[in-house]
């Protein structure tokens, strides 16, 4: 953790061509990001799509990682991998090959024209709540709250986990 002093987690979701392949094919890729260790990912999950339903179920999980990157350079390397699967986006909400999103950096709250951190949408979505359950069940979010009162006010729902 010295080498690497930031925990961070990192939300992954895919619905188009394979979308298994693209989030297992992203876990290696967060690996090889210079100045980050990958210590530990959830199993996949599929989960509705949020917005348009005319589009194929998501497939998500969550990934932790410790970085000594700053969160805007983190950023620049999730992007990064974004890009390499080709990603698409006709729409918002709309279908993409791999989406990744910075949830938590430590403890920081962040707040800029690139940034927010926690991701904005972490305590209303199952399929995030639910994969950082299985990694981190015990965190505490910056603010105060834990990860435990937000699961409790955000059923699984039709979220699945799936078979390893
Ligand atoms: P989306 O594809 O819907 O995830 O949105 C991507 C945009 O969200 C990018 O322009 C990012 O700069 C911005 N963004 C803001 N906060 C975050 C975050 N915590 N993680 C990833 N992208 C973020």
């Amino acid at each position: 953790m010295t080498e690497f002093p930031v925990r961070c987690y990192i939300g992954l979701g895919s619905n188009l061509d394979n979308p298994e392949r693209h989030v297992t094919t992203a876990f290696e890729q967060l690996a090889e990001i210079g100045g980050c260790r990958l210590v530990t990912h959830s199993s996949l999950y599929r989960s509705d799509p949020v917005g348009p339903q005319d589009q194929p179920d998501f497939i998500n999980a969550v990934a932790e990682l410790h970085t000594s990157l700053e969160p805007e350079t983190l950023l620049d390397q999730l992007q990064a991998i974004e890009q390499r699967h080709q990603r698409v986006r006709e729409r918002h909400w709309g279908p993409r090959t791999l989406d990744l999103d910075l949830l938590l950096y430590g403890d920081r709250q962040i707040q800029t024209s690139r940034l927010t951190v926690p991701h904005p949408h972490i305590r209303e979505r199952a399929f995030v709540l639910w994969p950082l359950a299985e990694i981190a069940a015990d965190l505490s979010l910056p603010g105060g709250t834990t990860l435990s009162q937000w699961l409790a006010l955000c059923p699984m729902g039709t979220l699945e986990q799936m078979p390893l």
